[in-house]
């Protein structure tokens, strides 16, 4: 696109810091560009590089998943040097990033970091975690990140903090080892004041029971229903070590996802069926 890149800046001159030289790195999120948790994940990519770039949905769009929009148009807008928002999904906005707004591929892809927590099958739900999928699909490393918050209803009152004194922390690691193709890491962080992190944890992706899952139905003004989803009393299934655990004991749990979906224990059964 027409846009005056600004040049990379080097680390190189600035002694005592930890950021790398020509580290480009795109943020993305699902809550959209207006979004707390989206600065802060900003600041977070600060710590690593200060070539960090923003492309992100302009209205909130948790709950999108891996959604693409093809009907409709998509708009682009300018917000900053370095920052946009796109008029559609996570993972338009990365599309965007990647095809249009940067003129090459970034070196990381940071999604979030969202409001709530994206732990078990939220994963499959969120637009959070879809945005890091879409970074690894195109080869990019890719890691979400998500704030978890103490209680429902309190989505206002979100523990951004504890995000951003652990980001680094948990990212760090991550940036010098390779990351298998189709792979991407999840993590969140713990519902606790920084202080009482109890540390890191890698984690497999556990199982809630959606079972408690309703749908709320009330009356419009005009006497017309309408439905609203509600999750409530959402019981995680025991067992250890999964990220559900982790993030309830108060550690940051970090957990690495893969595209493949097959289930490859059911390969030879299913064969045997044909
Ligand atoms: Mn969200």
């Amino acid at each position: 696109m027409a846009v005056e890149r600004g040049a990379r800046i080097h680390a190189a001159g600035s002694l005592g810091t930890n950021k790398r030289d020509n580290m480009r790195i795109l943020v993305t999120n699902d809550d959209g560009i207006h979004a707390t948790g989206l600065k802060v994940a900003e600041a977070i990519a600060q710590q690593f590089s200060d070539d960090v770039w923003v492309v992100a949905p302009s209205e909130e769009q948790s709950g999108a998943g891996h959604s693409l929009t093809l009907t409709r148009p998509l708009r682009l807008r300018r917000h900053d040097d370095r920052r946009f928002s796109v008029s559609g999904t996570p993972t338009d906005s990365v599309m965007m990033g990647l095809l249009e707004v940067l003129d090459g591929p970034p070196d990381l892809i940071l999604s979030g970091v969202n409001r709530g927590a994206n732990l078990g099958e939220d994963v499959t739900y969120s637009g959070t975690v879809a945005a890091a999928m879409e970074g690894a699909l195109a080869g990019v490393r890719s890691i979400a990140l998500s704030q978890v918050y103490a209680r429902e209803g309190a989505g206002d009152a979100v523990p951004f903090a504890t995000a951003e004194a652990w980001g680094e922390r948990a990212i760090r690691p991550l940036l010098d080892m390779p990351f298998a193709p189709g792979t991407l890491v999840n993590i969140n962080f713990p519902a606790v004041p920084a202080d009482a992190v109890k540390g890191i944890r890698v984690v497999a992706q556990g199982v809630r029971d959606y079972g408690r899952a309703s749908m709320v139905k009330k009356r419009d003004p005009r006497g017309f229903p309408y439905y609203w989803l509600s999750f409530h009393g959402v019981v995680q299934t025991s067992g250890h070590d999964t990220d559900l655990e982790a993030v309830a004991d108060g550690y940051v749990a970090v957990t690495p996802l893969h595209l493949d979906l097959t289930c490859r224990d059911v390969m030879t059964s299913l064969a045997d069926r044909y």
